[in-house]
């Protein structure tokens, strides 16, 4: 799974070939003496002299050569090539790591039109004779893993993305989704599955179809597999409908870990299991669906690609719905390895990636498994040349998280106290390739520190920057300087969440993206991958470059890169804008809390002063210091965590970023949320919080300051 945006693509390509003048970095890294900034330079330009796309190209054909989904035999024997390749590459305390959450698997699900005439979906991918994998007949029929088992017969309803305002839309078209089995489309506008499912549920709907319309992933966006990287007509997007916004992972187990013999919620207590049906279609099964309903036409933002007239119904056509879904509990296998630090071996850089795949997965998760591997065996060679870094660099490979963000967050509550104390930050790689155009997401704190990596790594095929290549296309998108080639808003979707707002650790994610229509579909494989989306394999030998030196310049910092003051600088536009939408009749309050931000950045801008004031003064830092401001640099997005949680979601713990119910991150999402129901009192309560987080940062930056002499003349 992956929270991906969607670009413009492949006009932008042009902008790639307009010439730019390429840089030589020589400035300072950040968090470096001048002195450390030359060393570490040259344990990159090691690292960099290791890429080889040679080598991913053979893990990722040993890794797509049968489904892997979480709980089968070959995911688990993947556990084991992975772990044997983590030894071989000289990785040290490497261990399986196993939980026992519920899985989910299809034993029979039957989707059949009974009116105006009988077709029965087979939910089956088509072979095409170029593709060998396509033919497999171990690929699973397209199901949504945690639907419940169940039988119903309903009229068909057409509900656009199945959204809130789309059912609102209907009652005022005079059509009630009750007892009726809502049919709608995955990405038009994007929202997460688990969403629509419980929308659908929430709205008393018979059942939920949901399938992918040739507009959002198909032949309206270009040519379709195996001719094209977009969504041929049979493909299925099959995917999780957990709620897992409420809290991912086990849904049995919401905040301590599933090890063997853990206590358990039983499945009816659990938020996050739904209590409907749901089942993914392709176009071409959807389709006689859709041909089949009559009344009103849809309005002109719901028509999708298919070429008739869509129509809301309900009925004529009336479908079948049977499912007999196995979400027992079974094991679940991560893979943890590191490489122990010389000097503060106790401080965790850690770096994940997902294994588990709906079928082949060869852009999600392969690509990025393949450079996790690149990265344990690039960063394991240097080891082997007798370098190593000043902290631990740990590197984990999850299994479940197409199913609810499972290994990565039952490992992060596993290991919280451990994490709370000793991460540094965690750096996700989930899909590392679907095409040329890097994005990342980072907390502001690392947003600097990011696009100074991206300014010292080359796009393999223009010779250019990855920064460079990134402006270009932000020229010519016309898109403001202001909202920045990092993203620094970060939901969920992926692996760092649990490290993020269970942990509250600092977190990055990063991916090259590109057009991409097959998505959890069985076309997601090695024929994609070398014709489509990495055909050299270049961008996974960058991927593993850059994230080698995201790693080793966390583990190697003389004082960690984190700037606080662009942190502040982002709370404090997230105030306004709460203040512009719908938050003025809290303005009093939420304008003392912009009066702490700002006296939170006062204090963040002075320590940043005076760190670069003894980064510049080089050597002669003393211990003491470098100890101090470390642990106070560590300790503030801790700051911003609060026990108790947000209202209505207690495990999500961090007050500034969480997700929304679509995975779409939410900004400052206790305040927010109370805003948006216009709930004052808990809105005023929610603020009162947020203003004691920042205040505990800004004393806890405060009590570092007197402790960091004001000029170079310190010790
Ligand atoms: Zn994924």
């Amino acid at each position: 799974m992956k929270n991906f945006k969607r670009g413009i693509f492949i006009c932008l390509m042009i902008f790639l070939f307009l010439p730019i003048q390429g840089e030589k970095n020589e400035e300072r890294i950040k968090g470096f003496t001048s002195e450390g900034s030359r060393e570490e330079r040259q344990i990159e330009a090691a690292l960099k002299k290791l890429a080889d796309p040679k080598v991913y190209e053979r893990h990722l054909r040993f890794l797509t050569e049968e489904p892997h989904i979480a709980g089968s035999k070959r995911n688990y024997d993947l556990a084991l090539y992975v772990r044997d390749k983590f030894k071989e590459f000289g990785l040290e305390q490497v261990e399986l790591v196993e939980y026992q959450v519920p899985l989910s698997f299809p034993k029979e699900i039957i989707v059949e039109m009974v009116e105006p005439f009988v077709f029965k979906a087979t939910l089956r991918e088509e072979g095409y004779a170029v593709d060998k994998d396509s033919f497999d007949s171990q690929v699973s029929i397209g199901f949504n893993a945690y639907s419940i088992s169940g039988e119903v017969t309903a009229p068909v309803v057409y509900a656009h993305g199945g959204n809130p305002e789309d059912y609102d839309r209907l009652l005022e078209m005079g059509i009630d989704i009750k007892g009726k089995i809502a049919l709608v489309r995955y990405s038009e506008p994007y929202s997460y599955r688990g969403f629509k499912a419980m929308t659908a549920q929430q709205r008393g709907a018979a059942g939920l179809l949901i399938y992918s319309d040739p507009r959002d992933d198909g032949y309206m966006r270009g040519d379709v597999f195996p001719d094209g990287p977009w969504g041929p007509e049979s493909h299925i997007q099959r995917g999780g409908i957990p709620f897992d916004f409420i809290f991912p992972g086990d849904p049995l187990t919401p905040g301590w870990a599933s090890i063997p013999g853990a206590k358990r919620l039983k499945p009816e207590e659990s938020e996050t299991l739904p209590k409907i049906m749901s089942v993914p279609l392709s176009h071409k099964e959807a389709r006689p669906l859709l041909e089949n309903l009559a009344g009103p036409a849809v309005p002109p933002q719901w028509q999708g690609g298919l070429p008739f007239t869509y129509h809301v119904g309900p009925g004529p056509a009336k479908v079948h719905l049977k499912l007999d879904m196995d979400n027992s509990i079974g094991s679940i296998w991560n893979v943890v390895g590191m490489i122990r630090g010389r000097e503060e071996p106790e401080k965790w850089v850690v770096n994940g990636n997902h294994r588990d795949a709906w079928v082949y997965g060869a852009v999600d998760p392969s690509s990025g498994t393949a450079a996790l591997l690149g990265l344990a065996q690039n960063l394991g060679q240097l080891v082997k040349d007798g370098y190593r870094p000043k902290r631990s660099i740990v590197f984990c490979n999850w299994d479940a998280e197409e199913n609810t963000l499972t290994g990565s967050t039952e490992w992060a509550e596993h290991y919280a106290d451990k994490l709370k104390k000793d991460g540094v930050a965690y750096i996700n790689v989930d899909s590392a390739a679907s095409g040329p155009f890097f994005g990342a997401a980072a907390v502001p704190s690392l947003g600097d520190f990011m696009l100074q990596i991206t300014r010292e790594v080359l796009d393999p095929y223009t010779g250019k920057t990855i920064y460079e290549v990134m402006e270009q296309l932000r020229r010519g998108r016309k898109q403001k300087e202001e909202t920045g080639l990092i993203e620094t808003r970060v939901g969920s979707g992926s692996d760092h969440t649990a490290f993020m707002n269970f942990v509250c650790m600092p977190v990055i994610g990063m991916g090259f993206d590109g057009p991409y229509g097959v998505y959890h579909s069985q076309y997601d494989d090695f024929y994609w991958m070398s014709h489509f989306g990495d055909p050299q394999f270049c961008y996974h030998a960058t991927m593993a470059t850059l994230w080698g030196m995201t790693a080793l310049r966390l583990a190697n910092a003389q004082i960690y890169p984190f700037d606080y003051e662009a942190y502040a600088r982002e709370i404090g536009s997230y105030v306004k804008e709460i203040l512009s939408q719908g938050g003025k009749p809290v303005s009093p309050d939420l304008d003392l809390l912009v009066g702490r931000i700002e006296s939170f950045q006062k204090t963040a801008r002075e320590l940043n002063t005076r760190i670069e004031r003894l980064l510049v003064q080089g050597n002669t830092i003393s211990s003491g210091i470098l100890q101090a401001v470390n642990g106070a640099l560590m300790q503030i997005e801790r700051d911003f965590g609060f026990p108790g949680g947000i209202p209505k979601r207690p495990w999500y713990k961090h007050l500034i970023y969480a997700c929304k119910f679509t995975y779409h991150p939410e900004v400052l999402p206790g305040v927010t949320e109370a805003v948006e129901e216009k709930d004052w009192t808990r809105a005023k309560e929610q603020i009162s919080l947020l203003d004691k987080a920042v205040g505990r940062a800004e004393r806890t930056l405060q009590e570092v300051l007197t402790k960091v002499p004001e000029n170079q003349s310190g010790e």
